[in-house]
């Protein structure tokens, strides 16, 4: 009986575990932001809707994913560098390219400037324009 129930839960965290690995493959190494639509498109033979937003959220709590406005309001996600469980440090700007589509975290600093009786937390800054393929 106590055995069973062990290797219950056991089973739930690696399913878990995988779900979240599978999503976090998709991120790994490269700078380009994925949109929330086309993560769930992707990921459509493999978990849900529901189950890619959960992870979604989760991985930006953690810090290890940051989420941002693109055009038309959608929201995309892309790694972060620097980010720990409790504070997210992401202030670079993003690019969106009007002929591919494709949007990117940009590794260069943009200077806000400080407002009198305003605490600035963070930025949301998007840079619209041609990308290195499609300017070229
Ligand atoms: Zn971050
Ligand atoms: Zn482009
Ligand atoms: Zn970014």
């Amino acid at each position: 009986m106590q055995h069973s129930c062990t290797n219950f839960v056991f089973m739930g965290i690696i399913r878990k575990t995988k779900a979240v690995n599978t999503v976090l493959q998709i991120f790994k190494g490269n700078n380009e932001a994925k949109s929330v639509v086309y993560l769930i498109d992707l990921l459509n033979d493999k978990m849900n809707k529901t189950t890619v937003y959960r992870i979604l959220d989760r991985l930006e709590r953690d810090g290890i994913i940051h989420s941002f406005n693109g055009k038309d309001g959608l929201k995309w996600y892309a790694n972060c560098e620097d980010c720990s469980l409790s504070h997210h440090s992401d202030k670079h700007p993003h690019f969106q390219c009007t002929e591919c589509d494709k949007v990117e975290c940009l590794s260069v600093e943009i200077k806000i400037p400080s407002i009198k009786n305003h605490k600035v937390d963070s930025s949301d800054i998007l840079l619209i324009g041609k990308c290195e393929a499609c300017y070229v």
